[in-house]
């Protein structure tokens, strides 16, 4: 071990000893300050930070015995070495019972010196390292005691702004999520939000850095340096904080650093993970809640319009008695409706959802659910328009739900169009990444979506406040698991719409190729 740059502390009150070992100190690079009798020595203790002491036991007025015991009254542990002759070896056990670490017997042989020297001092590196690391491990202990008391990332920011600041003596700091390089700095301080230059990060940062500081990028005119600190989770780079510097930090710091990150990553997941079980919660109540309500309404009509057939329904004409029952069964069957898209909903979310995909054809499908729509369609007087090419290869499909998805399209545009609108449904094929896909469109004249409600199309219950919207049954359901089931099929979906004047919703499905088709075609799955 390397300890040049060591500081010495050489107290004796005889001239030529102290010069000598000065001498000799200095030429091997140690920093030394000299005292010649004790008081003195005990002044520069007080104002220097000294590795090791060489300290003579008999001085004049203050002799070595009292400075040992003033450094004991101090709590200093600076490491002593008594100087002392051979003969006075009473003087030297009593110099090691008040806390002296070695002797040295004059006169003084160099090479002992050099030995006891650098054994003393490997000593104090090595006490010093254990100090510096039991406090360390202290600090992390509060840390983690604080850290452990919040579950919010806000919190959690600041308490790392806060040691960190109080570990680099920075000027100013800040944290963020980082999102491409960019810093989305949620915490800062030190420094005005106003003020606050673009901070990019590099995703790939492993760990701590501390570089120097551009001018323009600064979060403090006095700044020079910059640590910066990613937080990783799931070996991602999630936030980093930065901390802007007049001075460069140790070495040892920036291993405390490395250790807080990942104490500060382990509650910033904790915090994640406890928002998304708030956010599941939430989510649970809602569905409880829109669940009661798409519940009530049929009820109420059923148990109204049972109560007056039961009470009444002899007494009325068979006109009324048949409305009533058309209303009993709409009721019903809108129960019926909303347990089969819960049951779709729960299959697909406990991953319990079996698909059959076979060889499909699409225009098969199209044409039933199209049949199935005629009333609907004729009722409210619109065009329904089938535009499918003569050729399509056959899709990687389940049947059943891919009928399903049409049924769910068609219907929506058919009941957000007025009437006499026009729906187009409509089929290509398309290169996408996943390889060739049919894309299958269904467009409509209709209603439209307001450009707000458009990123929220596909969550569960989500329905248009709209009155056009109020005004047509529905549940808020189809779409979430048309979504689904599109994506359970490797297919994608989206939909453009301009509001008033009407939406296409399109979504793809992989095709089989030309020899594939065939041999399904052959071989129809069982
Ligand atoms: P539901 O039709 O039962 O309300 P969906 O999940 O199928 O549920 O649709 C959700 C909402 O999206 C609808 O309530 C409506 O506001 C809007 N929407 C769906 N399809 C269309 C469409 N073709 N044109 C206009 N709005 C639509």
């Amino acid at each position: 071990m390397d300890f040049r740059n060591s500081s010495i502390l050489v107290v004796d009150d005889d001239t030529l000893i102290r010069e000598l070992l000065s001498t000799w100190l200095k030429h091997r690079e140690y920093g030394v300050k000299t005292a010649k009798n004790g008081q003195q020595a005990l002044d520069l203790i007080q104002k220097h930070n000294f590795d090791l002491i060489l300290l003579d036991i008999m001085m004049p007025d203050m002799d070595g015995f009292d400075v040992l015991k003033a450094l004991k009254d101090m709590g200093n542990s600076t490491p002593v070495v008594v100087m002392s002759a051979l003969t006075d070896l009473k003087s030297v056990v009593r110099c090691i019972q008040l806390g002296a670490e070695d002797f040295l017997s004059k006169p003084i042989e160099s090479e002992l010196l050099w030995a006891r020297l650098n054994a003393s001092l490997e000593k104090k590196h090595f006490r010093d390292a254990q100090q510096t690391w039991l406090e360390e491990l202290k600090l992390l202990q509060e840390i983690d005691q604080e850290l452990n008391t919040t579950l919010d990332r806000e919190a959690i920011s600041w308490l790392t702004l806060h040691w960190g600041t109080e570990k680099t003596a920075a000027l100013a700091s800040c944290i963020g999520a980082i999102d491409g390089n960019q810093l989305h700095v949620r915490a800062m301080q030190g420094i005005e939000a106003a003020d606050l230059p673009t901070l990019t990060a590099d995703k790939q940062l492993r760990e701590v850095t501390q570089t120097l500081v551009p001018a323009n990028g600064r979060l403090h005119p006095e700044a020079k340096y910059r640590l910066t600190l990613p937080i990783h989770r799931n070996a991602i780079i999630r936030d980093v904080a930065i901390f802007d510097l007049a001075a460069p930090v140790s070495e040892t710091t920036m291993r405390f650093l490395k250790r807080l990150a990942i104490h500060i990553a382990i509650a910033m997941h904790n915090a994640q993970l406890y928002a998304d079980v708030q956010a599941a919660n939430k989510a649970k109540s809602n569905f409880v809640a829109m669940v009661s309500h798409e519940l009530k309404n049929p009820l109420t009509s059923i148990q109204s319009y049972t109560y007056l057939l039961s009470r009444h329904g002899a007494k009325l004409p068979a006109e009324t008695q048949a409305n009533y029952l058309s209303i009993i069964t709409e009721g019903a069957t809108r129960i019926h409706n909303l347990a089969l898209e819960l049951d779709d909903i729960t299959q697909i979310e406990t991953g319990l959802f079996g698909l059959k995909i076979e060889a499909v054809s699409l225009p098969d499908v199209v044409l039933n659910v199209v049949k199935m729509f005629g009333p609907q369609i004729e009722d409210k007087h619109q065009e329904l328009i089938l535009d499918l090419p003569e050729a399509l290869p056959l899709v990687q499909a389940d049947a059943k739900r891919l009928s399903q998805i049409l049924t769910n399209l068609i219907s929506n545009a058919s009941k957000y169009t007025l009437e006499n609108g026009r729906i187009h449904v409509s089929a290509q094929l398309v290169e996408t990444d996943a390889g060739r896909q049919l894309q299958i469109a269904v467009k409509d004249s209709g209603i439209g979506i307001q450009p707000e409600d458009q990123g929220r199309i596909f969550s569960q219950f989500f329905r248009a406040d709209d009155e056009k919207v109020a005004n047509v049954r529905g549940t808020g359901l189809g779409l979430n698991i048309t979504k689904k089931l599109v994506e359970l099929q490797g297919g994608e979906i989206g939909f453009t719409s301009e509001y008033g004047h009407g939406s296409t919703f399109f979504f793809t499905l992989p095709v089989i190729e030309q020899e594939t088709a065939v041999t399904a075609r052959a071989q129809p799955v069982a």
